[in-house]
């Protein structure tokens, strides 16, 4: 049988750090790293972040597009896509720990005021500030999803007040979840969110959610947690929700242009804080077992792990 032949194609980083796993797991496929790929008509796969528009549309024998996170809009992005062909997102359970670890940190920075601490040491002031017991930080996590749902749970663990928002209603929410669904729901939602942790799918319905007008139906003084998209965030809102003293802080990880540019006001805000789209990651090695189990999942007619619904985005 001939191996397949997959397209490693990425025009933001350089897919060849996944090699070494491809050779550890002995996977005998015909690897093709771009520009030059070869014979478009021999190529069964695309394995990407952010794979340059149009090539999918250019590849007839095309059977999977596999992102090598849990992210798609990279993909879905494309216009040219050929709407029959399946895209995959990774299922990652080290994927969900990373996600978790950000989230309480960034919950719990702000909450027991680490922040105050931090620059209270840099001026050698030993000074407590009052204890608001967590049972009382009311944490809202928009997006119940694989990570909204680890991080809802570990939450709880944690003892904070924590409800999910999600399009559909759940009936299985990890215990201590309170949920939400639907746009009927949202401003209840946002109005006993202390902390707001996005956790959506960029989608057309989901971009530009974190705007003006939800600032306003968050309670004074929320601080928002963007682990979501860039695309989620209107950048302005935020410093003007920011700088009316209706947000109090933001702990950012995911951007509109990454790397954030040199000059962008989120650097030096002093209630921002940036990091650079590491809340989680997924080990390479992790990314090419899931695409050899899908590779052999297509062959045997079985269902793809971690197929997204085409016409939901997500
Ligand atoms: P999932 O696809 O598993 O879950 C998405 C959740 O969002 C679902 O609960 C879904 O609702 C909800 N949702 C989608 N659209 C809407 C809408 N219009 N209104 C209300 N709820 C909506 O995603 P994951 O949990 O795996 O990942 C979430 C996102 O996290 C990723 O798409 C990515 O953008 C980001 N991410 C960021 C990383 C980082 O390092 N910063 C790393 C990994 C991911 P329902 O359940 O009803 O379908």
């Amino acid at each position: 049988m001939r191996p397949s032949v997959v397209a490693l194609a990425s025009t933001a980083i350089d897919m060849r750090y996944l090699l070494p796993s491809f050779a550890a797991a002995g996977s005998g496929l015909d690897l093709r790293l771009g520009p030059d790929w070869g014979a478009l008509d021999e190529i069964d796969a695309v394995l990407c972040w952010h794979p340059p528009h149009g090539l999918a549309a250019r590849l007839p024998r095309l059977r999977l597009v596999h992102s090598i996170a849990a992210g798609v809009d990279h993909i879905t992005a494309d216009p040219t896509l050929p709407a029959d062909v399946p895209v995959c997102r990774v299922i990652d359970p080290d994927m969900a720990s990373g996600m978790v670890s950000y989230v309480a940190w960034a919950v719990a920075h702000r909450h027991r005021h680490f922040d105050r601490y931090l620059e209270r040491q840099r001026q050698s002031v030993w000074e407590e500030s009052p204890i608001v017991p967590s049972r009382l930080h009311r944490v809202g996590i928009a997006g119940m999803g694989v990570l909204g749902r680890a991080v809802g749970a570990a939450l709880a663990t944690l003892g904070y007040d924590v409800a999910g928002w999600s399009r559909s209603a759940k009936t299985d929410l990890p215990a201590g979840v309170l949920g939400y669904h639907g746009a009927e729901e949202l401003m209840a939602f946002l109005g006993r969110s202390d902390t707001l942790v996005c956790l959506l799918p960029l989608t057309e319905e989901t971009r530009g959610f974190l705007a003006a007008d939800l600032f306003r139906a968050l309670p004074k003084g929320a601080h928002l947690v963007n682990v979501g998209r860039g695309a989620h965030l209107v950048d302005a809102d935020l410093i003007a929700a920011l700088d009316e003293n209706h947000l109090s802080a933001a702990t950012l990880d995911a951007f509109t242009e990454e790397p954030l540019p040199g000059d962008h006001p989120f650097w030096h805000h002093p209630r921002i804080v940036v990091t650079p789209h590491i809340a989680t990651r997924t080990a390479p090695s992790v990314v090419v077992a899931q695409l050899l189990d899908n590779l052999a999942r297509l062959e045997a007619g079985a269902p793809l792990v971690g197929a997204i619904d085409r016409l939901r985005g997500y």
